[in-house]
This record gives structure tokens, sequence and C-alpha cells, in this order.
């Protein structure tokens, strides 16, 4: 027999393992797909996604041990590809990737469920100034501005009128297999918000040269606004990753929240406006629905 210590042991130890399990397996496919990212090799997401060996030590997150204060259940999801499926796509593209029929259902599902989909900036306004939310609010968030989420993803949701927010890393804007400033203009008048997600989407972390760094949270900044003459008031942190010292350039920056790892569940609160919780979107509508009953 097992004493109840013990088993509490185990499940804390298999939880770990688990969530652990869940974390590296999200993260491991940003990884390689960024991994083949070089100005010599812009673009088609297929290209961009291919296996890469991973190379990278596995960073942990510094800042979300604890947190207090104000808290609500706001699930973000994070999307990466809509497109139709092909048979040569990699299992790093598979993990990330929702058919337009399977995002279609997702969205359907949503409004089934009485869920209402809201922004950032009502997520802000909730923790800044008490400002109620619908019920059963959730966020939809889409990464690294590949042009078939123009094409698939955002007809859908100008049908059911959900505003999302787009990650954008301004040295891909315009690229072949990327969103155009012109996409984010016609998305944006659409009732859309544009995000950024860095200058060139790297491991923010390793960033030594502090005027890289600046450019990379600040410099980006600039370029959308100028570009789209709307502020950007939200940043997602390449792979997830961030530490103290970048929360605090990204508050010098002027954003007023920004989307942390997403591994790490539904519940956001109000000191973790700067590394709020998302999860990365489910990839087929049985899983998404029992995410999201
Ligand atoms: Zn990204």
């Amino acid at each position: 027999m097992l004493s109840r210590g013990t088993v509490g042991m185990l499940v804390i130890l298999g939880s770990a393992f688990i969530g652990g399990t869940a974390f590296f397996f999200v993260w491991d496919h940003e990884h390689q797909v960024f991994s083949g990212l070089s100005p010599q090799n812009p673009s088609p997401d297929q290209a961009f996604y291919a296996e890469l060996p991973a190379t990278s030590t596995q960073a942990t997150d510094t800042i979300a041990a604890t947190s207090t204060g104000k808290s609500i259940d706001l699930p973000i999801v994070v999307y990466h590809i809509v497109r139709p499926s092909y048979p040569s796509d990699s299992a790093a593209v598979r993990a990330i990737a929702l058919t337009p029929e399977t995002f279609a259902a997702e969205m359907q599902h949503l409004k089934a469920g009485g869920y209402h989909v809201v922004r950032f900036s009502d997520l802000e306004a909730y923790f800044k100034d008490g400002t109620a939310l619908p019920s059963k609010p959730i966020i939809l968030s889409f990464d690294d501005g590949w042009g078939d989420q123009f094409v698939y993803a955002f007809p859908i949701l100008e049908k059911y009128h959900y505003p999302a927010t787009f990650f954008v890393f301004t040295n891909a804007i315009g690229r072949r297999g990327f969103l155009s400033w012109s996409d984010l203009h016609r998305m944006l008048a659409a009732g859309m918000t544009v995000g950024d997600h860095t200058r060139s989407h790297p491991y923010l972390t390793h960033i030594t040269d502090q005027a890289v760094l600046w450019d990379e949270i600040y410099g980006s900044k600039q370029t959308l606004e100028k570009r789209l003459g709307v502020p950007v008031n939200e940043i997602a942190y390449p792979f997830g990753m961030y530490d103290p010292a970048i929360v605090a350039l990204v508050k010098k920056a002027g954003y007023l929240s920004a989307r942390g790892d997403y591994w790490s569940g539904n519940r956001q609160t109000a000191d973790k406006l700067y590394a709020l919780s998302a999860i990365n979107a489910p990839t087929t509508t049985a899983s998404f629905e029992s995410r999201f009953p």
C-alpha cells in the first residue's frame, strides 16, 4: 500500500511531467519552424515549418511561479496555420495547423456554446478599471503573420464578427507567404487588431545587446504604428519566452499587455498582465470542444 503522502507526491510528479511534456511539445514546434528562418530562406510555410533539429536548450518561465490579485478565467487561444492540409505536411506543421473547415467548426462551436470573443483591450480594462466582461469571454490570436491567415481564417472571423489579434513580426510583412501591409490594413478596417511579435522573431531571452533588444521590442512597434496608423498596444513574446528584464522593457515601450507562453492555461491574473497565459489552438474540433465545453 502506498501512503497518502506518497500518492500525493506521485500525482504532483505526474502532473509536472505531463505539463512539462506539453510545454516542450508546443515550444519545440515553433522552434523548429524558426530554426529555418533567414533572409536567404524566405517563407512559404512548408519550408519554414520544415523539421529541423532542435538545438536550443529549453528555457523556463521565470515569472509565472507566483501570482496574486484579481483573476479571471479567460482563455487566449493561439493559432498559427489555417489552410488546407497537404500530404507533404511535416509533423511540425500538422501540430500547429488547422484546416479551414476545422477552424470554422471551432468558431461555430464558440457561438453555439455561448462564448463571447473579446479583445486584449477588454481584458486590460477589466483589470485596470474593473470594466465588466461578457459571460464566457475568450480571446483569439494568430501568430507569425502567415498569408494563409488572411485567405482562410479572416473571412470566417468576419462571418462571425469575431475580433482577433494578429501578432506579426515586421521583417516578414510583405514577404512571400506572409501578410502584406494591405492585408493588415484590410483586417484593421474589418475590426481586427494587429499586435507586435518583434522585428525578427528571435529568442528575446538570448539577446545581450540592449540596443538590439530595444529595437526588437520598441522599434518594431514604431514601424507598425507608422505604417498602420493605429496604436499597437499588445506584444506576444516569440516562442513564449521572456524574463523580468524583457517585461520591464515591454512596459517602458508603452505596451498595455503582453501574451506570455502558450501552454499555461486559461487563468489570467492582474499582476501577470505582461505575461498573460495562453494555450495552443486544439487542431481537431473534438479536442477544441472538450477544451471549451
Ligand atoms: Zn511566433
